[in-house]
């Protein structure tokens, strides 16, 4: 019977039964030197990859006949297309041929199964990612309402796992704290049973559109089901912290089965070993992405790390985003720094030698994937070798000449043997610099990357062809001589072989023994007995050669497997030396200082700089970044209050506060004279809304909600930075709404939180008379050669109100609107106080309904005035001045003069 549809071929009913197995994942045949794609795929796939979309049919113009569509890339570039479809949130499965061709004997279609399926969090080739991110797909489990829920991460390719549990409050259903570390991590994927798909699903769409959400099966959450069981796993275990690790265990073995092999220990952290960065935190603090495009430029990470390796890259990035809590943690970490602070040589000498070590932990995942390449083992070599000359210069070991000091550091300081028999392994086997070989080709036809004198018997082989191969050379010039063709040559073709080469026109000339194997149209070509001997003992050789090649680099690469612990253990503690050296360096470059931390619940700083700021001043202009004091006491000094014109200075200063306590509690050193920090929990961060219109999210409803969030969180041990709130409604509302929170701060017991609050709410400044523990700054401004320089210096006490009209005055309002608006300014100043110096905005409810009309003058509405005064401005108001002549004008005044100042003196 006619076949009626493409689908209908041996190839295609092989393909669709793979499919089946894999519905949601678009799945790469592998045919020679291209991966296909077929149907709905490669409909899928075409336009996001940019390649085109074909049919695979000789037949398809025939009528009823069923087109296959397809499209293919090639098997050297795979790497990008496949990391581009996961990019775009695609599940990716590759298939490959699972058995020698030969073997099929081209009489049968050659076995084919899926080795990998590469998944939106599940990157297969590291390469040409972003050295200080992370690729982290995590997995999440809800408890019930109130019940603790779980969570793991895992970087693949950095073979990073750590799971923690995180507390829920009555009522939550996702609690807010697990919200919080996911936008934290920010996978690329994350994994949830059915269950709690709907209710992450719906919290996940606008906290992390990114993010991919993928359901997996129950069961793979049994912990006691797991493929294996790493280091700090408990596969007994029953919390959500242990069933959501389970999961990722599972979901790496069944995606990427090769990789159990060597699947990274699980480090189990807790959340309240660090501070909590919310992400309106992170934001505005710009620790890792500025406000203006969303890039690294201007962020505290970029100016924090001058680290020599991807390695110590991500581990600053890493200490940043988790700040430590415990004084003693921290000051372990600032030995570390210390160590390297002071002595420029031996660190210059440590930087150097880290630059070599590279993204070890990548490179060991590439080198022990089955299908790595001589150059991928050799790249893994070259990081490696560079081990014992990190660790030479750190010290040898033996205690007094020791760069870093053992005591109260991390044990993973303590690198590991450098591993020499690796080293020397691939030293021994690999030349100095092996090729590429395309995935999935391993190889097939390049060879010659394993060193000689490494196996007699590859030796051998080769000399073997290399003879041949010497006979062969010197052939044209002999049976030139026998033949007296002139002209004879040896060709080589790499699938015809070798062959004598003679033009038509000679061709009668050959000998007896030559024998005809190609006419093309201008020449003639041949072989011998003898050159088909020699030729098939050269391929021979060659092929034996090539097998030879590839069992030698499988066993390196086991040999890599094998080591894989230890080079982990290699890696972590070179991110850990890199780190340390990079905050030392920044430390240097800055000069800035170690800050003194405590368990205390002060803040005092001593000259203290923005860091960025101050290093984007310095490269700018000469006038340079001008340093201010800070100190907060949550016994004390527990508010400051800053008050004073655009542009004083007033947002950096809060900034500048909450970077200094953050760069302390990571183990870094200060821009200051010196610091002295009470350890923060939580630093909680709220800027007004006409200050953050550039994000798009200036709703009043937003910056309330985060205001609430903050009143219910905070702690005495917190820091608040609450910049411009209530600026997003009305004056009334909004001066009220910013009155409310900072008495509500200062009153309850349990808040007490170290707070810095920015405002142009000038009538703020009165709450410093009625509550003990706020304190009035503001920044000095002077007027110097008409115009307003901003001294950028903090001074106590409220700022001077009169700023504003002397700009007025100064762009050249005439005098008498000048000096009426100073006179309205005094007015509204005399009606802020009571007679007792307190303020009459602060009255409770009740009593400040005794002078309405006074708190309603205070903010700026008509006063009511004296009979007199009412009477001499009707007299004013009826007066027709054409009518009057100056004389009447005269007298009038007078005595209008005098019925002012006798009703003053009644
Ligand atoms: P405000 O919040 O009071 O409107 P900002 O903190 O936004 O003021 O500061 C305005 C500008 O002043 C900043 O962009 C910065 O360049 C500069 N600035 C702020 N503080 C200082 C300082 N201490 N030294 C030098 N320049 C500063
Ligand atoms: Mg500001």
């Amino acid at each position: 019977m006619k076949a009626t549809s493409a689908r209908d071929t041996p190839m295609m009913r092989q393909f669709l039964a793979i499919k089946a197995d894999y519905p949601d994942a678009v799945l790469c045949y592998r045919m020679g030197d291209f991966y296909e794609l077929f149907l709905d795929d490669a409909v899928l796939v075409a336009p996001l990859l940019d390649i085109t979309l074909t049919s695979r049919d000789k037949n398809k113009d025939k009528e009823g006949y069923e087109a296959v569509p397809m499209c293919g890339f090639p098997v050297h570039s795979a790497e990008g297309y496949i990391k581009r479809l996961a990019e775009f949130g695609h599940r990716v499965a590759i298939c490959e041929q699972v058995e020698d061709p030969k073997e099929a004997g081209g009489k049968r279609l050659v076995k084919r199964g899926v080795v990998e399926v590469v998944t939106p969090g599940l990157v297969g080739d590291p390469s040409g990612l972003d050295g200080a991110q992370e690729v982290a797909v995590m997995s999440v489990v809800l408890g019930r309402p109130g019940e603790p829920a779980g969570l793991a991460i895992l970087d693949a390719s950095t073979g990073d796992f750590r799971a923690t549990r995180v507390d829920g409050k009555p009522g939550d259903s996702v609690p807010e704290l697990l919200l919080d570390e996911l936008r934290r991590v920010s996978p690329r994927e994350i994994l949830c049973v059915a269950e709690d798909r709907e209710q992450l699903a719906a919290r996940l769409q606008s906290l992390l559109p990114k993010a991919v959400l993928t359901r997996v099966p129950a069961v793979s959450f049994d912990p006691s089901l797991a493929p294996v069981q790493p280091a700090g796993f408990d596969a007994s275990g029953t919390g959500p912290d242990h069933r959501a690790a389970a999961s990722l265990i599972s979901y790496l073995g069944v995606n990427q089965p090769s990789a159990l092999d060597h699947f990274p220990g699980l480090r189990n952290y807790r959340l309240g070993d660090t501070m909590v960065l919310d992400e309106s935190t992170r934001t505005h603090l710009e620790l890792f992405e500025n406000n203006i495009d969303h890039g690294r430029d201007g962020t505290l990470v970029e100016l924090l790390d001058a680290s020599s390796t991807a390695l110590g890259a991500r581990r600053i990035a890493h200490w940043l985003r988790y700040p430590l809590l415990d004084p003693a943690e921290i000051r372990g970490r600032q030995d570390g720094v210390a160590a390297l602070v002071e002595r420029d040589r031996p660190r210059a000498r440590l930087r150097l030698a880290l630059r070599e070590v590279r993204d070890l932990e990548r490179i060991l995942t590439r080198a022990a994937r089955p299908t790595a390449t001589p150059r991928e083992l050799g790249v893994l070599r070259g990081s490696i070798r560079a081990l014992p000359e990190v660790r030479a210069s750190l010290g040898t070991g033996s205690g007094s000449e020791d760069l870093l000091p053992s005591g109260g550091l991390p044990a993973a300081l303590l690198l590991p043997e450098p591993l020499p028999e690796l080293t020397a392994l691939l030293e021994d086997a690999l030349i100095d610099d092996p090729p590429v070989i395309a995935r999935g080709s391993r190889g097939a036809g390049v060879t010659g990357y394993i060193r000689e004198g490494y196996r007699p018997e590859l030796d051998l082989l080769r000399e073997s062809a290399g003879k041949g191969r010497e006979w062969i050379a010197g052939l044209e010039a002999s049976e030139r001589e026998r033949t007296g063709i002139a002209t004879l040559k040896v060709k080589f073709h790499p699938v015809h072989g070798y062959s004598l080469e003679v033009s038509k026109a000679q061709s009668s000339k050959v000998p007896d023994d030559y024998e005809r194997k190609q006419t093309l149209a201008n020449v003639e070509r041949y072989t011998t007995p003898a050159l088909a001997e020699v030729q098939g003992k050269v391929m021979g050789a060659n092929e034996r050669a090539a097998i030879l090649e590839r069992e030698i680099l499988e066993s390196l690469r086991l040999e890599v497997v094998a080591q894989a612990d230890h080079i982990r253990a290699a890696a972590n503690a070179v991110s850990v030396v890199d780190a340390l050296a990079s905050l030392a360096e920044v430390a240097r470059r800055h000069g800035w200082v170690r800050p003194e931390v405590h368990e205390g619940e002060t803040v005092e700083i001593r000259a203290g700089r923005h860091p960025v700021v101050e290093s984007i001043l310095n490269d700018a202009h000469a006038e340079g970044f001008v340093p201010n004091d800070t100190s907060l006491d949550s016994a004390d000094a527990q508010i400051l209050l800053l008050t004073g014109p655009n542009m004083s200075g007033k947002s950096t200063y809060l900034r500048q506060v909450a970077l200094i306590v953050l760069l302390a509690q990571m183990g870094s050193w200060v821009p200051a004279e010196s610091a002295c920090i009470g350890v923060v929990d939580r630093i909680f961060t709220r800027v007004g809304a006409s200050d953050r219109l550039a994000r798009g999210e200036s709703t009043f409803m937003v910056e309330m909600r985060e205001t609430a969030e903050i009143l219910r969180a905070a702690t005495p041990s917190s820091l608040l930075i609450l910049d411009e709130i209530g600026r997003g409604t009305s004056t009334f509302d909004g001066l009220s709404i910013a009155w409310a929170v900072l008495e509500h701060l200062h009153d309850t017991p349990g808040l007490r939180a170290r707070t810095l609050f920015a405002t142009h709410y000038h009538e703020l400044t009165d709450l410093a008379r009625t509550r003990t523990r706020v304190r009035n700054g503001h920044f000095e401004a002077r007027e110097w050669n008409e115009e307003i320089v901003f001294l950028r210096r903090l001074v106590t006490g409220g700022a001077s109100r009169s700023y504003g009209i002397a700009v007025a005055q100064l762009a050249g309002l005439p005098r008498p609107v000048v000096e009426r608006a100073r006179q309205i300014l005094k007015n509204l100043e005399g009606g802020e106080l009571d007679p007792e110096g307190l303020p009459r905005l602060a009255k409770e409810a009740g009593a400040a309904t005794e002078e309405p009309g006074q708190l309603a003058f205070a903010l700026g509405a008509p006063a009511p005035r004296p009979a007199e005064e009412e009477e001499v401005l009707s007299a004013l108001r009826e007066l027709d001045p054409n009518a009057t002549t100056p004389l009447d004008a005269l007298l009038l005044v007078t005595t209008l003069r005098d019925r002012l100042t006798k009703g003053n003196n009644s």
